[in-house]
């Protein structure tokens, strides 16, 4: 199975699809503990980067990288989506996209890009592990996968196991009080919710472990052509 730029579309429209399915669910997660918008946000940001992927893409099939995806992403997101979330994702995917600029990454590769998220999303929000963020998801995933690659893991078993392990992460937030972003206004009344962000952060690495388990589809126009 190569993890290459057709790959990364699929990740990509997945995480629309799953963004879309879960709008609701991210925004009652917010307005539990934030602003309520979270997942109207991240909604109208991955809708405006399906409608770039079905317009122009990221430059000729044949010649794309996984970065050229990815800068897509991140060059959207930036421009679409307002809040915390805008920022956070953008410079997630644009440090990710530096870091993958080849026709297919292996699994050491995927784990520099998930490492390369991380950075940009604790740099951008200067948030750590523990404060109830996104970031606390990112940094599981990577833990995880970088686990898995030593292990001599597959790309698959790779995107297992940072899917698997986010989505673990995100749950464990739940009990924390949040130090960083509009959910820390709330102090100790933030426990007791799970935050939003690592809820999509889950969401996210979910696609791109189905993305790798599914191969092109005819519903795939561009990575069928
Ligand atoms: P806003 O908080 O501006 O309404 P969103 O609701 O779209 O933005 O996103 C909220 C999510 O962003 C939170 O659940 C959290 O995961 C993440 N977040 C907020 N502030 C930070 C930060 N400083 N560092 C990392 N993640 C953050
Ligand atoms: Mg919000």
């Amino acid at each position: 199975m190569a993890l290459d730029a057709d790959w990364a579309e699929r990740w990509v429209r997945r995480t629309a699809d799953a963004i879309a399915d879960a709008k609701d669910e991210l925004t009652e997660l917010d307005r539990q503990i934030g602003d309520g918008d979270h997942g109207e946000n991240l909604d109208r940001g991955f809708k405006a980067v399906v409608a770039r992927l079905d317009d122009a893409g990221p430059g000729p099939a044949d010649e794309r990288t996984v970065g050229d995806v990815l800068k897509l992403v991140a060059t959207t997101l930036m421009s679409t989506v307002g809040g915390a979330a805008g920022p956070l994702y953008g410079t997630a995917y644009l440090r990710a996209a530096k870091v993958s600029g080849r026709a297919q990454i292996d699994p050491p590769a995927v784990v520099a890009v998930l490492e390369a998220a991380l950075e940009g999303v604790s740099s951008r929000g200067k948030a750590t592990v523990g404060e109830k963020t996104m970031v606390d998801a990112w940094h599981a995933a990577v833990d995880a996968a970088e686990a898995a690659a030593n292990d001599g893991g597959s790309e698959l078993d790779v995107l297992r196991a940072a899917a698997e392990t986010a989505d673990k992460a995100a749950t464990g937030t739940i009990p924390m009080i949040a130090t960083k972003g509009r959910a820390s206004y709330l102090g100790e009344r933030s426990a007791g919710h799970e935050d939003p962000g690592a809820r999509s952060t889950a969401l996210v690495l979910g696609a791109a472990l189905a993305a790798a388990l599914s191969g092109p589809t005819s519903a795939d126009p561009r990575s069928a052509a």
